[in-house]
């Protein structure tokens, strides 16, 4: 396949990023909440490997398409690893070669970690990887539902991955899913991961799954909003005392970010997204990694360039409909702000006066975003004055959290 560059485009375009699943939904393990496993249905028969030609053709692209002074290239999957070492050396070969003078390229890889070793971590370290382990916790909530394809716990893997990872000091932040169970140990799990694995930048990411019941609004294993919110606000009043400016949880950094008056820098708390679009093995591409399917599918990138399927008017309107969906309540939410509305894939509940729309988490946002808020409004004050948000640690009066003051009447779920 010849190497097509990108089509002129417009110069006020902007920074996008696209998830590649170089090896499409496949995986080493089956965590039982995974999203992406079941989309080997869009590709019977597929040997879900990205050629070289396609990775080439994407990287020039990818390069060409943004005006910006540094670019990430983000994999995923399913488990990246499992496309081998020899894929990844050619993937950073065509960066190079196709790099315009002055650009920073950096690449982020998203992985359970089992299969890392010596050769792994070497490449990591020498082409100055950064890596998002899947861990939840300590052994016994991480083993709940992370399990491989026998359903044996993988815990002692993944933590000896981690290893690996120290051994090469490669750079990683951890990727810990909130769940039902996890939920109810919010010091455990924080606590662990902070002083155990350790780590320094963390993510909480609520699992919020569709239910098949009709009779209920998502699975039992899903987190619920209160449960979420009472795991944020925890994590946060032992953060707030001890560990800013060492700890960096991204949602507390989102929340900084929108309070000090910046944008939150999270698609899940921007106003609108449509900027951060999945790409699978063989060039499709989606408008977002959790919207993998036909009524979001918005071409393939051997037909098309990629800048011309990014500018697709139905991918422009995927974005803007975040915003434009929101339901009355979140119109008129004093934490809109910073919340958004969360993720259109969360938006499973209707409002008390009947509109649809609303976000699953809704209840845990607002206890979290109006608990924060007091020593949010103090870090923001800090930052203004070029002072440090750690100074509040030295404050103690500055570090007490708001009561939560609103709390509607919500359908329960
Ligand atoms: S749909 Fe959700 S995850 Fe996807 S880009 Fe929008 S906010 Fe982000
Ligand atoms: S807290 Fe609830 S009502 Fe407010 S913006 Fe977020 S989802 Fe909407």
């Amino acid at each position: 396949m010849k190497v097509k560059p990108a089509s002129k485009h417009p110069p006020s375009l902007q920074a996008f990023h696209v998830m590649l699943k170089p090896r499409g939904p496949i995986c080493n393990l089956a965590c039982s909440y995974c999203f992406y496993l079941h989309k080997d249905a869009l590709y019977p028969h597929a040997p879900f490997r990205m050629s070289d030609e396609l990775l080439e053709a994407f990287t020039l692209q990818y390069i060409q398409a943004q005006n910006v002074p540094e670019i990430t290239f983000a994999w995923q999957g399913g488990e990246p690893t499992l496309m081998g070492l020899d894929f990844f050396h050619k993937a950073v070969d065509y960066q190079r070669k196709y790099r315009q003078p002055g650009q920073k390229i950096n690449n982020s890889l998203q992985t359970n970690a089992v299969l890392l070793d010596d050769e792994w971590c070497q490449f990591f370290k020498q082409h100055n990887f950064l890596l998002g382990v899947s861990l939840d916790g300590p052994r016994e909530l991480h083993d709940t539902y992370r399990v491989d394809k026998g359903g044996q716990p993988t815990f002692e893997r993944v933590m000896q991955g981690v290893k690996y990872l120290k051994k090469y000091r490669v750079e990683y932040n951890i990727l810990a899913c909130v769940n039902d169970r996890t939920a109810q140990h919010p010091l455990e799990v924080y606590q662990f991961l902070r002083d155990e694995v350790p780590a320094t930048f963390l993510q909480f990411i609520p699992i919020v799954e569709k239910s098949t019941n009709p009779a209920h609004t998502v699975s039992p294993r899903s987190v619920m909003g209160s449960a979420y919110g009472h795991f944020l606000t925890t994590i946060f009043d032992e953060w707030v005392k001890n560990d800013v400016g060492k700890v960096f949880v991204q949602i507390f950094d989102v929340a900084l970010a929108a309070w000090a008056g910046f944008r939150p820098g999270l698609c899940v708390h921007e106003a609108t997204c449509g900027q951060a679009l999945a790409m699978e093995h063989n060039g499709d591409l989606y408008s977002c990694d959790h919207f993998v399917d036909s009524k979001h599918f918005l071409g393939n990138m051997i037909a098309q360039s990629l800048v011309e399927l990014i500018h697709l008017p139905q991918q422009r309107q995927f974005g803007r409909d975040k915003k434009a969906a929101l339901p009355r309540q979140c119109r008129k939410c004093r934490v809109r702000f910073v919340c958004n509305g969360g993720c259109p894939k969360d938006r499973l509940l209707t409002t008390p006066d009947g509109e649809p729309g609303l976000n699953v988490l809704c209840d845990g946002y607002l206890a979290f975003f109006n608990h924060i808020d007091r020593p949010m409004r103090r870090m923001a004050t800090l930052i203004q004055a070029n002072r440090a948000p750690a100074d509040i640690m030295e404050q103690p009066q500055l570090q007490k959290t708001s009561r939560a003051t609103v709390k509607p009447g919500r359908k329960r779920h």
